[in-house]
């Protein structure tokens, strides 16, 4: 929970959304929301690997299984430095990153572990 006393409308985003304590609103769309949809609906756009572990930007990550990637495969168990999460999935992928050997590569949040 935050302390501060408006938050941004999720809606508008007016950034003049005010609580009684319990509901925000938004004075200028009327929007209502609460915090716990708010943290519920960033769940649901999170990044999660296949432990349901929440990945972020720039983390480590390890591949669980052998994947082809053009004309070669990456191997289960290779580690990749520092991921880039795609809002914007590409091909249903939405890690991009750079693998030794294999250039720029996408791969997908479920078949990836943290490290
Ligand atoms: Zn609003």
């Amino acid at each position: 929970m935050s302390d501060a006393i408006q938050q941004p409308c999720p809606k508008c985003e007016s950034p003049y959304g005010y609580t009684d304590g319990q509901t925000w609103t938004c004075p200028e769309c009327f929007h209502e929301w609460t915090l716990e949809e708010i943290a519920e609906e960033e769940a649901a756009n999170g990044f999660f690997d296949v432990n349901g572990n929440e990945l972020k930007d720039g983390d480590a990550v390890t591949v669980i299984k052998d994947l082809k990637a053009g004309g070669s495969t990456i191997k289960s168990g290779t580690k990749v430095k520092k991921i880039r999460l795609l809002d914007d999935p590409v091909n249903g992928h939405d890690i991009s990153c750079k693998i030794d050997g294999h250039g720029q590569v996408y791969l997908k949040c479920s078949v990836v572990k943290k490290a």
